[in-house]
């Protein structure tokens, strides 16, 4: 439902000079998941329910099926669970490990803190290998890594750890890995799919998780898994840790004749048809392309304003940025958000307060980063914060457009 924020006309008569029509605006979603959903997609999602067993459900999902492993770079299957991505990432390491696998995990944020968290639970046996935040694993470490544990079964990474706004170099930690071992590779790419290059296949991945929520355009609600040969193999012929509705062996018998084991969110992989189909036309080199030039003129807007990248290695889906010194970060949030419409996402851990994100992965275009830095440029103002009016602005312009 359309819900303008409508404010207090007589608290804004001083803000006047700065914004014009104060008391009316849009809000924006700049968010690394949820992201915004396009229009053609809810529309679709709005349709009267169907039956997930009859005819033309299963003809949508068997296209779904294929989509999927256009986007993904594999022959194999990517299957459809109903959970958030998380749950796809549980799926992975209950469905491939038993109790006492040793499995290697990076942790260079809070989602590959989460691949850990999950290995303790399941295997209980993690080697944790900690990343500063905001930088990457090397393969050379990788390598040191496997070389100290033959015997991991399994190693964790994260391609764009979206708590640091950071991109691993997934194709290069594969390759190492696949030299120096046979551990299975799982990759959490929940904000990398849609957003970076990625070749599930041809790199050697052996899972892939994204989630509906980040660059597919999607509300919330869908796991999107990419499984291997080697590891269907494992999953199939497994005897190991009990689980029953994220099972990934159950999730590919049904994918095999376009099914699903449970009831599946039925509304949501009709949505997802429809934006799988949006990322056919554009043409996923085409969607990367857009992503690292939304990136590249976010960075450069934000620098224009003063504030300091984050990431050694920035991410394509999200840029986390360092708050201007002796901004607060309560009163630069609510002022984003309250006065000019617009949410982005907080630091979390040592860095809540500190750092912001602000996503452009998904359904975004080149005016969207225009009004994400206007945004931010019009809080400093009403912050009082000194700047050069129009600084963030034109950089974006500058970007796009040349000089
Ligand atoms: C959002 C996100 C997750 C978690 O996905 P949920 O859908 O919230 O369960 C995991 N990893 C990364 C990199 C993410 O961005």
């Amino acid at each position: 439902m359309f819900q303008p924020i409508l404010r207090n006309r007589q608290s804004t008569s001083n803000t006047r000079r700065l914004s014009g029509n104060t008391w009316f605006m849009k809000k924006r979603l700049f968010t690394p998941g949820p992201t915004p959903v396009p229009e053609n997609v809810m529309l679709r999602m709005a349709a009267p329910i169907i039956h997930h067993r009859n005819p033309e459900f299963m003809e949508i999902l068997q296209r779904v099926h294929e989509d999927l492993k256009y986007l993904f770079g594999t022959t194999q299957p990517v299957v459809v669970m109903t959970c958030s991505g998380t749950g796809g990432m549980e799926a992975a390491v209950s469905s491939l490990f038993k109790q006492g696998d040793k499995i290697i995990t990076i942790n260079s944020g809070k989602f590959g803190e989460r691949w850990g968290e999950l290995v303790r639970i399941f295997t209980g046996n993690c080697i944790e290998e900690k990343v500063e935040w905001g930088s990457t694993i090397s393969p050379e470490r990788i390598t040191e890594l496997l070389n100290e544990h033959p015997d991991a079964l399994g190693i964790c990474i994260t391609h764009s750890e979206t708590s640091t706004g950071t991109a691993s170099d997934v194709k290069a930690l594969c390759a190492a890995i696949r030299e120096a071992s046979d551990a299975l590779i799982l990759v959490d790419g929940i904000t990398a799919i849609g957003a970076h290059e990625f070749h599930f296949d041809d790199w050697g991945a052996d899972i892939c998780v994204t989630g509906s929520q980040k660059g597919l355009m999607m509300p919330p609600g869908l796991a999107l898994v990419a499984i291997s040969e080697r590891a269907q193999d494992i999953i199939n012929n497994r005897k190991g840790l009990p689980q029953y509705y994220l099972s990934l062996k159950k999730a590919l018998k049904a994918h095999a004749s376009n099914d699903t084991p449970f009831t599946p969110a039925v509304s949501l992989i009709i949505g997802l048809d429809e934006a799988l189909q949006m990322l056919r036309a554009e043409g996923i080199e085409n969607v990367w392309h857009r992503h690292a030039q939304l990136a590249g003129a976010c960075r450069l807007g934000c620098q224009a304003l003063g504030m300091r990248l984050f990431s050694k290695s920035p991410s394509f889906a999200v840029t986390a940025v360092w708050l201007p010194e002796g901004v607060d970060w309560k009163q630069f949030n609510k002022t984003l958000k309250t006065r000019n419409g617009i949410t982005v996402a907080a630091g979390q851990d040592d860095y809540a307060g500190k750092i912001f994100r602000i996503s452009h992965l998904g359904y975004y275009d080149e005016l969207d980063m225009l009004t994400v830095i206007g945004g931010l440029e019009r809080t400093l103002s009403m912050m009082e914060i000194p700047l050069k009016t129009g600084a963030g602005v034109c950089a974006v312009q500058r970007a796009f457009l040349g000089d």
